[in-house]
């Protein structure tokens, strides 16, 4: 409303007087329009110099054509911009801020004295004029962006922020040009505006080049940065963690999805958030080709789309609705894919190729972190674990036990208990059957213990035959049940060994007994090692030397 309004009431205050030079105004119309076609964007405000034209086009045709061509070029401008819904808005508003500034300082102009046309004399009144006007659009300018920032975006600016400051600056240069302009223009017509207008356009692409060219390098380097906190992430967790966080931080997305490859060639979903919001993963699985993102894998190559209708045919995983552009790269290592990013955003064409660059720089220090923390968790999980049984071994034991105690020192935990086993008369099992047999025996042995143990415990292979348990929070009576149970089941269940001696006999059924010792803390140790040592004692000198096949408990 306000722009009919504005140019119908700026029509009848200061009519145009431009019979005869419409060829001139299309000239500058078109122009300013290429002008505002190449702006740079800077934080996400365009900025183009444009104040070489309005001046003198001002100065030569008045307010109104001022301000229909600045709308104009507005209109040229944004529509550039690739607006999504949210922030349509901006359209009007800027349309509006534009047109209360060039009414406002036009109209002081003219109340002032100020006139406009080919036959301005330059008094030294005229002049300051035109040096004042300049000044009062700098200042309204400011002062409207300056209003909109506080009641619009709400953020608390203060009124010389560095988009002012270059506002400022840029007005120093183009207000001069344009009324150069204005006086070229009165004498040698519109040759004036190719001599002026050329190098200015010029003058906009390097600045619009040199602007990208910081971008990428402003980019570039957080890139870095990124690679080096990469590199120190040990967990892949963590690894997955950091790396999504910082594609929000480098780029607006809304949903971000990271499938890893498996063995079988498949992407199965390790990581899915939405609006930075983390959510449970997708179980489904998908094949080579299959969706958007099995066509990235088998391609290995990036795929952008730029609206819904592109992809959504393609689609087979689940996509919210409100999801318009979408980029799917692979990240890969040693030239093969091993994980694939999918990210969606609500936004039209939101995905550009400075994106996928820097994306593509991201993935590959991403894939090599990835690499190095999965490789860093198995050594670890090697060097915590028994190769035969796949149990803990004692060293993890230790540790963890270790820990333990510090935690029910600190009242974290009520009490542990320890239950030491150790297989009777396992020599002669191997005397019998052999050493390989007796591997058999001990894995199913470890695996029926772990499973029966379940979330109750941690159970680790101490040694040989000797296997170890920890409780958390358990009383000796029900340890000693648990305890119990177990002696039982090895004794009722056999364990069959298939691989024996004689190659040409079939599988063996073999029978076992073991003999298991506890012993509890705080009550019975008050440090980890001699809570293992007094279980330990429980079952030598408790179970072993009472006969074996029973459960003892640690008395001092
Ligand atoms: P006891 O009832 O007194 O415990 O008798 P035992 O024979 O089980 O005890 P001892 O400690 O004398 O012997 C343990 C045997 O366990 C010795 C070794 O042959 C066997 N053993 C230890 N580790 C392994 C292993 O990894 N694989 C196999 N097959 N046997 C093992
Ligand atoms: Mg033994
Ligand atoms: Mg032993």
């Amino acid at each position: 409303m306000l722009i009919p309004v504005g140019l119908w009431l700026t029509y009848h205050l200061f009519p145009p007087d431009i019979a005869g030079e419409y060829d001139d105004l299309l000239a500058f119309l078109i122009f300013m329009a290429i002008v505002a076609s190449m702006p740079m964007i800077i934080n996400g405000v365009p900025v183009f110099f444009l104040q070489w034209a309005t001046i003198s086009v001002f100065l030569i045709f008045g307010l109104f054509v001022e301000m229909v061509l600045v709308q104009i070029a507005l209109l040229t401008l944004m529509l550039q911009m690739r607006l999504d819904k949210k922030s349509l808005f901006r359209l009007p508003m800027n349309s509006a801020m534009f047109l209360l500034v060039s009414f406002l300082s036009g109209v002081l102009y003219y109340s002032l004295g100020g006139s406009h046309g080919t036959d301005l004399l330059f008094h030294i009144d005229t002049f300051l004029l035109i040096l004042f006007y300049p000044l009062i659009y700098f200042i309204l300018n400011a002062f409207i962006l300056y209003c909109i920032d506080r009641l619009v975006y709400k953020r608390k600016t203060s009124f010389f922020t560095k988009d002012s400051m270059w506002e400022f600056f840029t007005t120093l240069i183009t207000y001069p040009v344009g009324f150069a302009l204005y006086i070229m223009y009165l004498d040698i017509g519109l040759m004036a505006l190719i001599l002026i207008g050329i190098p200015f356009i010029c003058l906009s692409v390097v600045l619009r080049q040199y602007h990208s060219s910081q971008t990428i390098n402003s980019y570039l380097k957080k890139i870095a940065e990124i690679g080096h906190q990469l590199s120190q992430t040990l967990f892949v967790k963590e690894t997955i963690n950091l790396f999504i966080d910082n594609i929000f931080e480098l780029i607006k997305v809304d949903v971000v999805y990271v499938d890893q490859v498996n063995s079988k060639n498949e992407l199965e979903s390790i990581a899915r958030v939405e609006k930075q919001k983390r959510l449970p993963i997708f179980s489904d699985v998908f094949k080579e080709n299959e969706g958007i993102i099995g066509r990235v894998l088998a391609a290995k190559k990036p795929a952008v789309f730029h609206k819904r209708e592109d992809w959504e045919e393609l689609n087979k995983g689940f996509m919210p609705d409100y999801i318009e552009s979408v980029l799917c790269m692979p990240i890969i290592k040693n030239k093969s894919v091993i994980g694939i990013l999918l990210l969606g955003s609500a936004q039209k064409k939101a995905f550009a190729r400075m994106k996928l660059m820097i994306l593509d720089l991201l993935c590959t220090q991403f894939a090599v972190a990835l690499d190095n923390a999965r490789y860093f968790e198995k050594t670890k999980e090697n060097s915590e674990r028994c190769a035969l049984t796949k149990l803990y071994n004692y060293r993890y034991f230790e540790q963890h036990l270790t820990t333990k105690f510090a935690e029910m020192n600190q009242n974290l935990i009520k009490g542990l208990t320890v239950i030491m086993l150790d297989i009777d008369h396992f020599k002669s099992i191997n005397d019998t059957y052999g050493h390989q047999a007796g591997n058999e025996i001990l894995i199913e042995f470890a695996d029926r213990v772990a499973r029966l143990i379940g979330k109750h415990g941690v159970v680790a292979r101490y040694g040989g035959e000797e296997f170890v348990i920890l409780l958390e929070d358990t009383t000796m009576e029900e340890a000693q049940e648990i305890a119990e149970f177990l002696r039982k089941m090895i004794e009722t269940r056999s364990f069959a060994i298939k691989q024996n001696m004689n190659e040409n006999e079939s599988e063996l059924q073999v029978n076992l007994t073991a003999s298991l010792g506890l012993a509890s803390a705080p009550e019975q140790a008050d440090e980890a090692m001699a809570l293992i040592r007094h279980a330990d004692r429980a079952l030598y000198v408790g179970a072993k030397r009472a006969g074996r096949n029973r459960v003892a408990c640690y008395m001092k």
